[in-house]
């Protein structure tokens, strides 16, 4: 008996990995199909020179409406990264960027994600020049966000690749920092214009029993020695932005200066403000 137990252990264990790689297959069918289909959205979230109250650009953040509710781009980008979808959608997502660009104007950036293996693609770098001189925009207007684990080993592939998207003209964002191994030597080796503050670090950073300000403040300082910009993500209460501005970060990103939005949203938004922006009085579900 105890050995037929043991057997049915196993079936239930082999039967969830055999469910849990279907649903993953299913997901990655259905997301390339939503890709050809067109039905992946952008939307766009301000983000504020602090010390101005202005509008500077905005993040584009990947949404998936399917069967009436949307799916989490923390769910599908990894299966997209998996199976190297994520090369023919990032390639989507830097083209509708660059063309959002080119509506925006002259005075606004907008920053897209990318992922470890579109960072890793050897033709990362004229996909970019090539969708830049489609929509007719600056390359600095355009500023790539990439996540610290991609620079988790200095490889020099990674250095090299660093330098190809330099010299195209884009700008570079550290993103997630904190999270992972933060290795000060590449930040050396690799200089990137802004370094984007985990929003884990900044929810809730003004309490008084948080350790928070002091990692802030320290990053703070070690970017801007580097002559790097800050950007805080994530602020969402007037507590947490007076302290973040306190501090000295040059940017912030977060529900109280405005949530992800579509393109005509955010039109609206420059359009009657000529890009001043105000904080609202968000409250927090903390
Ligand atoms: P991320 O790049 O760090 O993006 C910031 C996330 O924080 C976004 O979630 C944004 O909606 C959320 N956020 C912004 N302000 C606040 C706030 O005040 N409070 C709270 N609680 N959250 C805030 P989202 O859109 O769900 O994206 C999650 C992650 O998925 C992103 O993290 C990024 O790693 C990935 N992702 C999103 N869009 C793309 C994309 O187009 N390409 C790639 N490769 N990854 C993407
Ligand atoms: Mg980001
Ligand atoms: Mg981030
Ligand atoms: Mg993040």
């Amino acid at each position: 008996a105890a050995k037929d137990a043991g057997r049915g252990v196993y079936r239930f264990y082999a039967d969830a990995m055999h469910d849990e790689a279907n649903e993953r297959k299913a997901i990655e069918d259905a997301l390339r199909d939503a890709l050809a289909r067109g039905e992946l959205r952008l939307l766009y979230q301000p983000i504020v020179d602090v010390s101005r109250e202005r509008i500077t650009g905005f993040e584009a953040l990947i949404r998936w409406e399917r069967d009436g509710g949307g799916v989490s781009p923390a769910k599908f980008i990894p299966i997209a990264e998996e199976s190297n979808l994520i090369v023919p959608i990032g390639e989507w997502i830097i083209r509708t960027a660059c063309a959002t660009i080119a509506k925006l104007g002259s005075g606004y950036r907008v920053a897209v994600n990318v992922s470890p293996r579109q960072f890793a693609n050897d033709k990362l770098p004229a996909t970019i020049l090539s969708a830049v001189s489609a929509a007719g925009i600056a390359p600095e207007q355009l500023e790539l966000e990439i996540t610290e684990g991609v620079f988790l080993d200095e490889s020099a592939e990674n250095l090299a690749m660093f330098q190809r998207l330099k010299r195209t003209g884009v700008r570079l964002a550290l993103d997630d920092f904190g999270t992972g191994y933060s290795a000060l030597g590449y930040l050396k080796k690799a200089p990137f214009d802004k370094i984007k503050i985990d929003q884990s670090f900044v929810l809730g950073a003004a309490d008084a029993d948080s350790m928070n300000a002091a990692i802030i403040s320290s990053i703070v300082g070690l970017a801007t020695a580097l002559g790097m910009e800050t950007t805080a993500e994530g602020v969402e209460t007037h507590d947490d932005l007076a302290l973040i501005r306190r501090l000295g970060c040059s940017h912030v990103q977060g529900y109280i200066y405005g949530r992800p939005m579509n393109l005509d949203g955010v039109l609206a938004l420059i359009g009657e403000g000529g890009g001043r922006v105000v904080a609202q009085g968000y409250q927090s579900a903390r």
